[in-house]
Order: structure tokens, then C-alpha cells, then sequence
């Protein structure tokens, strides 16, 4: 089911920090997003929050990108931001004002979205009356065009013209199981000529009615064909309205058919396998879609038809959760978390965090990729059992979950990408190989450092791992030796560890053999976490207990170069200079 996206929570200085950290306790995916350099860096500040450098350029990505959006701020600050983006039609976020001592709480956009909801859960943690100022929504209590998960509207159109007859006096029956309507202050009359009807039958035009479709209905067909077009006419020739659709439901030989997912993405409904593999491959028509639905796992009393273009529905009278229908094609998603902070994750990386079922990674790294809902779950293990995890994750996303790897910096960089591939390709399980399996690429720790010190990876460079764990030293050796040779610019991970102490040392006994000792070097220890540190140096002045484990060595070419920066102009970094390489080469 699709997961909601957690608020982003805006502070334009100190004073809102207290309130912000409030809400984010009533939102616990929520994060806190500062104005760069406003907000002082002191004990309140979370390695979660996310640093922005100008407000209105940010809240339109944020807008723009649906994400529900809590600016404790002036309500005109946000409705000026935004206001460039509200003639384009499309999907609305919630969008509310929150004054920064938690005295008001303003929903400004966003009525269909829930900005309602919304304002009433803040209100009541900051104890306070939201300001609601939807007539509808005054009026009856509840906003009678924003149904539950699991019901759709008909038409928004006609519901705004409907509800504007009610509170225009007009009287309304309502008709099915309307039950979230229970408490809602209704004008309701029997036998009045207006309904609300709750139904998975199509609206037939009547501007008298207000259609809600209970998403209650589960198609099944065996073969994709021309999949749109059959299931809407079986939907048709049944009355059914297209979004009363739960789940279309296949044989688990269709996994990974991709007009099978273009069907199901186009009729915006969830695609559901079900094991009945060799009962529904070899028949074709409604009897083997039919004996489809009887392995799906639906409700006892739905009401099952077969239709002539050999698909069969099931009508509940209640929403089906697709959750519970089949299994869904897993998905395994291999994500970088970047350096450390948030603002260096890539969007798509916290997207799969936001819709996986299941986190899996090394401890530190997962607690990093945090905070998780209650209804995730999380997987940390130690370090060193890639395999053993890149297993694992094959395991449940084969089951149907939606699984991610977390790394950190890139997932391709000396990380679980190779791992999990490994798994796929020695491991001969069929059912992995149905697994949608992604891998979202991060910003690596040499990218974020280089970022941090100027331009060092400006020209041809090389990234090497000095940990011998996995490949011999003498291997490490001759690369190294080549590289230097090459005059590339090198960046080394892992450069030493408490069980690796002299392995740096004799690496940089090979460069120093052909470098010069004025070789630019860069250090750059826990980039972008609490506590980061950058220094510049020299090939002849780097002494290897300036290293750990945690820091990120790069050593220049002939031609990296630095210079003084004037402190004037960055206010970001204590840093002195500047070192880059340049793109030229003579
Ligand atoms: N996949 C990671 C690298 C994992 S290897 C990436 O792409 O960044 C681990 C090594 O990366 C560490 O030993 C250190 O050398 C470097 N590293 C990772 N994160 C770092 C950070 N935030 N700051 C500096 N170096 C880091």
C-alpha cells in the first residue's frame, strides 16, 4: 500500500527549533530542514536534519516533489514562496503555517491531501485550536471529499458541487457503508433527493449523487495481452468503476512482465502474483483466472463473475488491502546513504526509504538511515557479513517485500552493491531473479572530501581500497605503484585500521618513492558527520597516525595544486585553502 511521505518541517531560525523537534515527535519520519548558517550548530542540532540555503527555491522543490510541508514560519512567507506553483493543476501536499512559538497552526493548502487532518494532529500536540477555515469542513466536522484509504472519489468536480449544495442547504441521504461519515455533523434526510453513495459501481452522471468507490474489487487474468484495454471492458460490462480496482492479480510466471506492470501502473491499481504458476500458465481464459483468484487470498464473501475476454473479477463489500491479496513482486533496492548528512542523500535513496518494508545493513549505517516507522523493519548486522546479508535481502524480497541495503557514500564503492550482486549471480535461486532490484548510486566519501577541499579529483584519478581483507597486499602494492606512475590522483579507503596498522605507511613508502614531498595531500575524517575535520597538507609532512579508519586520503598528482582562500568570501569552512587539480595537462 503506498506509504504517505513524511513532513518536512522548516525552521527559519533558533526560536522555531523547540517547536520543530515537538512536531517531529508526532511525526517520526519527519526531519527538520535549517536555513544554512541562521540556526547555530549547538546541542540541538540532529545529524537528520537537512540544511537548505534559501527558503523559497526549497519549499517549491519541496511542493513540487508532494511532499507535506510544515513551515513554522509567517503564513505569507509560505504562500509567497509557493504562489509561482499554484496555477499548474496537479497533486497538492498539505501545506501549513505553524507560528514558531506553537500559538497557531494555519493549513493553507492542501484540503484533499488531509492539510485538515493535519492541522488538528499538530494542534493538538502543541494544545492549541487549529485554524480551520474550510466551510465544508466546519460545517460537517469532517472533509467529506477526503475518504479513507481504501474508498476513491468519483469525480472531484462533482464532489465540490455537492458539497456546495449542502452547505447551501441542500439534504442528503447517504447510501452504503459509509461508516467515517458516522460522527460527521451530515444535513442527512431520508428520503432527500441528494446521496451519498458508497458503491464499487460507476457514477452514471447524476449531479445529485456523491460517488465513493470502495476499492473492493480484484481483477485476475493469465496472459498480459492487451491487459488495459480487456480489464477495462470486463470493469464495464460489469457497471464497475475503474477506481473501485483493490488489485489486479496474475500467475507468478508473469512477475517481471512488464506490460503486465504498465497495465496495472495505467489503471492505478497494485499488481498482486499469486504461486498458481503451472494451473494458470497452460489454460487461458476466465476458468484459470478464476482458479487464480481462489489461491489469492481474498476475502470469503466476495462475489466472483467471469467475463468473455477470459478475465475474472471478485467484488467484496468491503475495500480489499492489497497487502493481504497474493504477494507483490518484491523489491530489493540498494541505496548510498552519501557521506553522513542529509542533505548529501540522494532523493531517490530516501524514497526507497520511505516505502521499504524491511532495512538491512551494517549497524552504524542503518542507524544512520533512520529514523524508521513502527511498521518497518529493521535488519542491523555486523560488518563483515556481506554475503550473509546480500542473502538475506534476496530472501524476503523474494517473499514479496520491499527491501533496502544501506551503505555509506556510494553502494558501488567498495559496499554491498558487488555483494548483493554476487548473491544474485552464484546463488541459482529462480525467485530472486524476480526480484526488482535497483541500486541507487550516493555521493562517494572521495567525492564528498574533493567537494570539501576544492578540486583534487579535477583530473584522471584512481580510487583504491588499502584493506588487504579481501585481496592480497601485493596486489594493493602493484597498483599502487602503477597508479603513482600514471600520476594519478589517488583516493584510498580504508586506509588503516586497528587490525591494518602498517599497511598505510608501506603504501606511502611506494608513493613517496616517486612523489615529490610538496604532492598535495587531502584528509577529510567523518565528512559530512558531527565532528568532521579537513586538513591539507603534504605528501612529505602526512604522517600515517593522522589516519584512521575513518578518514578519506587523497593523495595529489604532479599537478594538484593549492592556493589561500579569502575567509571573506566563505563563511562555511575554516579551511585556509583551496586545492584543486587542474584540467589541463602538460
Ligand atoms: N561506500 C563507501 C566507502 C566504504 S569503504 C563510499 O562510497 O564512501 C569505507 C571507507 O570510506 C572508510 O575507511 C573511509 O576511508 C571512507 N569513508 C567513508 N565515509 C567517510 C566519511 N564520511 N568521511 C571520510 N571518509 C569516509
Amino acid at each position: 500500500m503506498a506509504r504517505v511521505t513524511p513532513p518536512a518541517i522548516l525552521i527559519l531560525g533558533g526560536s522555531a527549533l523547540a517547536t520543530a523537534r515537538r512536531l517531529q515527535a508526532c511525526y517520526p519520519n519527519a526531519r527538520v530542514h535549517r536555513l544554512r548558517g541562521r540556526v547555530a550548530v549547538d546541542a540541538q542540532a540532529d545529524p537528520g536534519d537537512i540544511v537548505y540555503d534559501e527558503l523559497g527555491a526549497h519549499l517549491r522543490e519541496l511542493y513540487a516533489s508532494g511532499t507535506p510541508i510544515i513551515a513554522l514560519c509567517a503564513a505569507g512567507i509560505v504562500i509567497r514562496c509557493v504562489a509561482p506553483l499554484l496555477a499548474n493543476k496537479g497533486a497538492e501536499p498539505p501545506v501549513l503555517a505553524v507560528a514558531e512559538d506553537g500559538s497557531a497552526v494555519v493549513p493553507l493548502l492542501g484540503g484533499l491531501a488531509g492539510v485538515n487532518v493535519m492541522a488538528r494532529e499538530i494542534a493538538a500536540v502543541l494544545d492549541v485550536p487549529p485554524a480551520i477555515t474550510t466551510s465544508g469542513e466546519l460545517r460537517f466536522g469532517t472533509c467529506v471529499l477526503n475518504p479513507p484509504e481504501g474508498y476513491a472519489l468519483a469525480s472531484l468536480v462533482q464532489g465540490k458541487r455537492f458539497v456546495s449544495d449542502l452547505l447551501a442547504g441542500e439534504s442528503t441521504r447517504v447510501e452504503g457503508d459509509a461508516h467515517w461519515l458516522d460522527d460527521a455533523q451530515l444535513p442527512r434526510a431520508p428520503h432527500a433527493t441528494r446521496a451519498i453513495r458508497i458503491t464499487p459501481l460507476a457514477w452514471n452522471g447524476n449531479t445529485d449523487e456523491l460517488v465513493i468507490h470502495p476499492r473492493s474489487v480484484v481483477v485476475a487474468l493469465t496472459d498480459s495481452e492487451d491487459a488495459v484495454h480487456r480489464i477495462r471492458d470486463a470493469l464495464a460490462a460489469h457497471g464497475l468503476a475503474e477506481q473501485a480496482l483493490a488489485a489486479i492479480v496474475a500467475p507468478a510466471t508473469g512477475i517481471g512482465n512488464t506490460t503486465l506492470a504498465q497495465a496495472a501502473d495505467a489503471l492505478g491499481a497494485p499488481l498482486r502474483f499469486t504461486a498458481a504458476a503451472s494451473v494458470a500458465g497452460e489454460h487461458a481464459g476466465a476458468a484459470s483466472s478464476r482458479a487464480l483468484l481462489s489461491t489469492a487470498m481474498l476475502p470469503s464473501n466476495c462475489t466472483v463473475v467471469d467475463t468473455a475476454t477470459g478475465i475474472a473479477l471478485a467484488i467484496a463489500d468491503q475495500p480489499v488491502d492489497p497487502d493481504t491479496v497474493g504477494r507483490a513482486r518484491g523489491r530489493l533496492t540498494v541505496i548510498g546513504l552519501g557521506p553522513g548528512s542529509a542533505d548529501l542523500m540522494v532523493p531517490a535513496a530516501r524514497a526507497a526509504l520511505a516505502q521499504a518494508t524491511d532495512i538491512l545493513g551494517y549497524a552504524t549505517y542503518v542507524e544512520m538511515a533512520g529514523p524508521f516507522r513502527a511498521d518497518q523493519q529493521v535488519h542491523p548486522t555486523d560488518n563483515r557479513e556481506e554475503m550473509q546479508r546480500a542473502r538475506h535481502a534476496f530472501e524476503l524480497a523474494s517473499s514479496g517485500r520491499r527491501v533496502v541495503m544501506v551503505s555509506s557514500g556510494d553502494p558501488g564503492v567498495f559496499a554491498m552493491a558487488s555483494a548483493v550482486l554476487e548473491a544474485l549471480d552464484t546463488a541459482g535461486e529462480p525467485d530472486w531473479a524476480d526480484v526488482e532490484l535497483d541500486i541507487v548510486p550516493g555521493v562517494s566519501a572521495a567525492m564528498a572530501t574533493a567537494a570539501q577541499a576544492g578540486a583534487p579529483l579535477g583530473h584522471d584519478f584512481c580510487m583504491l581500497s588499502l584493506s588487504d581483507n579481501l585481496k592480497p597486499w601485493s596486489i594493493i602494492e602493484t597498483r599502487i605503484a602503477h597508479a603513482v606512475e600514471a600520476d594519478l590522483v589517488m583516493a584510498f579507503y580504508n586506509p588503516v585500521s586497528r587490525a591494518r596498522p602498517w599497511q598505510l605507511d608501506k603504501a606511502l613508502d611506494i608513493v613517496r618513492a616517486t612523489r615529490a614531498p610538496h604532492t598535495r595531500v587531502v584528509l577529510g575524517r567523518d565528512i559530512g558527520r558531527p565532528g568532521a575535520s579537513l586538513v591539507t597538507t603534504t605528501l612529505g609532512e602526512l604522517k600515517s597516525t593522522d589516519v584512521d579508519m575513518r578518514t578519506m586520503v587523497i593523495i595529489g598528482s604532479s599537478t594538484t595544486r593549492g592556493f589561500a582562500r579569502r575567509s571573506t568570501q566563505d563563511t562555511h569552512s575554516a579551511q585556509r585553502e583551496w586545492v584543486y587539480t587542474p584540467r589541463w595537462y602538460r
